[in-house]
C-alpha cells in the first residue's frame, strides 16, 4: 500500500509503546496511519501521494477531551454572559443589555457566574433578577452547572412558592420568611427547567458547531459528549451535522439516565454507532457540585440514592450500557464501588465522573473493578484558586492522579467545558505534571488526554496513538512544545489538526 500523505522532516511522537520516542516521519492512508519512521517512510510515497515537509513541526495524536458539555456549551453563547461580571450589579447589567435583544416573552438566560466570586459571595435573589427582566422569566446558570437562580416570572412558571417541598435531591433556597429567593440547587433546577421552552434542533445543531470549532482549535478531535438532561435530540443533531458533512469531530454521546430503558429496549450496546458519532454511557448524578459532595464522614447530597443507583447500575450492565456516574466525594465514589460490584459488572469499564476525593482503598476497588476514572486536572488548582468550595481533605487524596495510576486505574483526562472555559488540554496537563504532591509523568498525562479516553470509549485499538493501523489523527504544532518550558503550555495551540487524515482546523 502507497501513502496518500507523507508529515515529513519533523518530531513525530505517535505516543504508542515507544512512549515518548521521536520519529522524523508520518504516512497515512485511508485515514490511518500507515508508518511512522525515519526517511524510508519516503518510500511508501506513489505519484499521487502528497508530502508536506513539516520544516521541524511537531506532531501528536489528537486529544480526546472525555467529559465536556458540547451542546449546553454551545447554547451558552446565545446566553448572556455572566463570567465577567463581579458583583450582583454586574449580572443585573449584563442581563440587562442582553435582554435588548430578546424577543418579547422569550425566556432570558444567562451563565457563568460563580456565587464565590461575587463580591457578596452569594448567588444574586430572584428581585434582584427582577430589576433586569421584569416580567421575562429567567433562569441563570452558576458555572459548574449545579446551582442556579430564577427570576420571580421563572418561579411562577414553576408553580415554586413558599409552601413547595425540596424535591428529591435537590434544594429550594428561602428567604427568613419562607418565600423561595430565586435559588435551586442540584435536583431542584428540574423544576423550572422542565416548563421552560427547549432549543429547538436548529438551535442545537448550532450550538454543536460553536463547541466544534473551539475543540478543534484546540486540538481535540474526540469528545465525550457529557449531557445533564435526556435529550434524544442532541443524538439526532450530532447524526445529521455528519450526515451533512458538518461533523468534523468524533463524538461519544452520553445518555441520560432518563434514556436508559430507550436505550436498552433498542438492544442500543455501549459504543452502538461508528467512529464518528456513537452511543456513550449511561450518565448519572450521584452527589452534587462544590459543598454538595458526599463524604464517608458526612455531609453532602445524594442526587441518586445507593438504592437506586445499584438498580440502575444493574439494569445498564445488564443491558450491556456502560455507566457515567457523576461522584465527586470519597462517599460517592465509594457507592459507585459497591453498585458495579453488586451488579457482578467487573471489567465493563464503569466510569467515575471527576474522581476528585479518593483515598487509597477506593483507588484499589477502582483498580480492581477495573473502572475508568474521567478527571479534569484542572481540578489540582482548585483549592488554589477556590478555597472552601471543596471539603478539606488530605492533599493526596484530592485530584490523586499518581496514585490512582500507581493503583492501576485507567485515567481519562477531560475539560468539563464549560466548568473550564478553555477546553485547552495544555493547561491541564501542566497542572498535573507540576503537582508536587500527586504529580504524574509528561507521557501519562498526554496519555490520559489521548489514549485514556479511548479507552473510556471502548477504542483504544482504533485511536490514542499514532500507530501504524490508528485512525489519522493528529495535530501539527510550529515547534516541539515538549522542548519548551510548560509555562508556555497554558496558550498553546495547534497550528494544524487533521481527523483522519483530511485537515479540519488550521493550516499546513
Ligand atoms: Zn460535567
Amino acid at each position: 500500500m502507497k501513502a496518500d500523505l507523507i508529515l515529513a522532516g519533523g518530531v513525530v511522537r505517535t505516543l504508542g509503546r515507544g512512549g515518548l520516542k521521536r520519529f522524523t516521519h508520518l504516512a497515512v492512508a485511508g485515514g490511518r496511519v500507515l508508518a511512522a519512521g525515519g526517511a524510508d517512510v519516503m518510500e511508501l510515497r506513489s505519484s499521487r501521494t502528497r508530502v508536506l515537509a513539516l520544516r521541524g513541526a511537531a506532531v501528536l495524536p489528537a486529544f480526546n477531551d472525555a467529559h465536556a458539555h458540547v451542546v449546553y456549551y454551545g447554547l451558552t453563547r446565545f446566553g448572556a454572559d455572566l463570567g465577567p461580571a463581579r458583583d450582583v450589579a454586574g449580572i443585573v447589567e449584563r442581563l440587562r443589555a442582553h435582554g435588548r435583544r430578546l424577543k418579547s416573552g422569550e425566556w432570558q438566560q444567562g451563565m457563568g457566574y460563580r456565587a464565590s466570586g461575587l463580591a457578596e459571595r452569594r448567588p444574586p435573589h430572584r428581585l434582584e433578577l427582577d430589576e433586569a427582566t421584569g416580567s421575562r422569566p429567567a433562569f441563570i446558570d452558576e458555572r459548574g452547572g449545579h446551582s442556579r437562580v430564577a427570576n420571580s416570572a421563572a418561579l411562577r412558571a414553576a408553580g415554586i412558592t413558599a409552601s413547595t417541598p425540596d424535591p428529591a435531591g435537590g434544594r429550594i433556597g428561602h428567604d427568613p420568611d419562607g418565600a423561595p429567593n430565586g435559588l435551586l440547587q442540584e435536583g431542584a433546577m428540574r423544576m423550572v427547567a422542565d416548563v421552560q421552552p427547549l432549543p429547538d434542533r436548529r438551535r442545537r445543531s448550532q450550538a454543536i458547531q460553536l463547541a466544534q470549532k473551539l475543540l478543534l482549535s484546540r486540538g481535540i478531535t474526540s469528545v465525550g459528549a457529557a449531557v445533564n438532561r435526556g435529550f434524544a435530540d442532541d443524538l439526532f443533531c450530532y447524526q445529521r451535522l455528519a450526515m451533512d458533512g458538518e461533523l468534523h469531530m468524533r463524538v461519544n454521546e452520553f445518555l441520560s439516565w432518563e434514556l436508559l430503558e430507550a436505550a436498552s429496549s433498542l438492544g442500543v450496546h455501549a459504543g452502538f454507532g461508528g467512529d464518528v458519532v456513537r452511543a456513550g454511557p449511561i450518565k448519572v448524578f450521584i452527589d452534587g457540585g462544590a459543598e454538595r459532595v458526599v463524604m464517608r464522614s458526612g455531609g453532602g447530597l445524594w442526587r441518586t440514592l445507593p438504592d437506586e443507583l445499584n438498580a440502575l447500575v444493574k439494569r445498564a450492565s445488564d443491558a450491556g450500557l456502560q455507566v457515567a456516574a457523576h461522584a465527586i466525594g470519597d462517599g460517592a465514589i465509594e457507592a459507585m464501588c459497591d453498585a458495579v460490584e453488586a451488579a457482578g459488572a467487573r471489567g465493563m469499564r464503569h466510569r467515575v465522573e471527576h474522581c476528585t476525593i479518593c483515598p487509597p482503598d477506593l483507588r484499589r476497588r477502582l483498580a480492581r473493578l477495573r473502572m475508568v476514572a474521567v478527571m479534569q486536572p484542572l481540578a489540582v488548582r482548585a483549592p488554589r484558586v477556590a478555597p472552601g468550595v471543596f471539603p478539606e481533605v488530605d492533599r493526596e487524596d484530592f485530584a490523586p492522579h499518581r496514585g490512582l495510576e500507581r493503583a492501576g486505574v485507567r485515567i481519562a483526562f477531560s475539560s468539563d467545558l464549560p466548568v473550564t472555559p478553555d477546553p485547552n488540554p495544555w493547561a491541564g496537563i501542566r497542572a498535573a505534571v507540576e503537582d508536587e504532591i500527586n504529580g504524574i509523568r509528561v507521557l501519562d498525562a498526554l496519555r490520559a488526554y489521548t489514549a485514556g479516553g479511548a479507552y473510556a470509549s471502548f477504542e483504544e485499538t482504533l485511536k490514542g496513538t499514532l500507530e501504524p493501523g490508528m485512525l489519522a489523527d493528529l495535530q501539527v504544532y510550529a515547534a516541539d512544545p515538549l522542548a519548551g518550558p510548560q509555562p508556555g503550555w497554558d496558550g498553546l495551540r495547534p497550528q494544524a489538526v487533521l481527523l483522519g487524515g483530511v485537515l479540519v482546523s488550521g493550516s499546513l
